[in-house]
């Protein structure tokens, strides 16, 4: 069953479509990330959903209600934002005891409620400790055991890590992913940072300029973008401009034909295509290898050795591609030695290229 639905969802400011006709589905228990660009309105498409934001039209529905007008307090939806919002004059197990008062709950209920929630973010033996004395990681559990203390349906969460360093960080994603999914918690979570997005979405909705751009999980996003913006925001990619030939084959700049093996998507018009491949697609070969129809001579011009990855732009011509390899598959690799990039067929992603702004 979906539990929440948006349709046609649009918020205008002045003039402005910050989001602009919205409909999406967002699954039972499942972890959605909204994705974009700064402004493209992942921030006002979570306020709709939170009550802290009208839409100017379109609907919302949660569990079979409309709840498009229904005030944030009566919707029963956790949130965390970005700057937390601990109270900082009340100690961890106050703030986590907050929403539960707010409710009436018992004294006794809340005292077994908020033991629980910390067993739970593992920070039990910090129950008396003043929120401002934490680490920043450990605020940010806080915040989550205060966002799900009254176990709501819905757990709202905007940019909760951007706060953090890039270790932190990442240890926090993976630690509210498994919460989430041990809790099975439907959550929505905002963020600007496609790695987070991979790491911990169930399914990934990209926003460009107010509208969705793609909706899928991350793996099928990664592989089969729609447009040269969706491939473009979401991992690294080699992207250039081609013709297609409508038999199966493409000219690169340069002049140079290859084969692809998907002409599928292709636009119209053939000056409005990219050719897509990703960099760990692009297969860096010896020059002294036999020449082949997707092997192109090039020349190393740069290379990225951080030990376990290796990644080496190679100038072909006309344009320059990305590969992404190992120091064991690609050993004596150096800068300006002649090689030869094959493109294998079935990586070859023909996309739409991004409109004119
Ligand atoms: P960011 O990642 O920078 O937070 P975002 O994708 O969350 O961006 P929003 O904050 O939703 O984007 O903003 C979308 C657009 O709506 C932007 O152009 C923004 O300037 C505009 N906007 C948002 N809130 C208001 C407001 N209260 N009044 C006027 N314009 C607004």
């Amino acid at each position: 069953m979906t539990h929440l639905t948006l349709q046609a969802v649009t918020r205008r400011f002045g003039a402005a479509h910050a989001v602009d006709s919205v409909d999406l589905s967002v699954p039972d228990g499942k972890l959605v990330c909204f994705l974009g660009p700064s402004g493209c309105g992942k921030t006002t498409l979570l306020r709709m959903i939170a009550g802290l934001e009208t839409p100017t039209s379109g609907s919302i529905h949660f569990a079979g209600r409309d709840i498009t007008r229904l005030p944030a307090n009566q919707r029963d939806f956790g949130m965390v934002f970005q700057s937390l919002a601990l109270f900082p004059h009340m100690t961890v197990a106050q703030n986590v005891a907050y929403p539960l008062k707010l409710r009436k709950t018992t004294k006794e209920q809340q005292t077994r409620r908020v033991a629980e929630l910390l067993e739970l973010i593992q920070l039990p033996h910090m129950a008396n400790r003043p929120v401002t004395q934490l680490s920043g990681g450990q605020r940010q559990r806080v915040a989550i055991a205060r966002a799900i203390a009254s176990q709501p349906k819905l757990l709202l969460l905007d940019e909760p890590l951007s706060a953090l360093d890039a270790k932190l960080r990442e240890a926090m994603q993976v630690e509210i992913r498994l919460l989430q999914q041990r809790l099975g918690i439907t959550t929505i979570m905002v963020t600007h940072d496609q790695r987070e997005a991979m790491t911990m979405a169930d399914e990934i909705v990209v926003m460009e300029k107010g509208r969705i751009a793609q909706v899928g999980k991350p793996l099928d996003i990664y592989r089969d973008p729609v447009s040269e913006f969706v491939a473009d925001f979401i991992g690294l990619g080699n992207i250039l401009p081609v013709t297609y030939d409508g038999a199966g084959g493409v000219s690169l700049p340069g002049g140079r034909r290859i084969s692809v093996a998907q002409p599928a998507r292709v636009p119209a018009s053939s000056s409005d295509i990219r050719l897509l491949i990703r960099p760990e697609d692009v297969c860096v070969k010896a020059a002294s290898d036999a020449a082949g129809p997707n092997r192109l001579a090039g020349t190393v011009t740069f290379i990225r050795d951080v030990g376990a990855s290796l990644e080496a732009t190679i100038d072909c011509a006309g344009f320059t591609l990305t590969a992404a390899t190992t120091p064991r598959e690609t050993p004596g690799l150096a800068l300006g030695m002649p090689v030869l990039a094959e493109l294998p067929p079935h990586a070859c992603k023909l996309i739409a290229a991004r409109a004119a702004p």
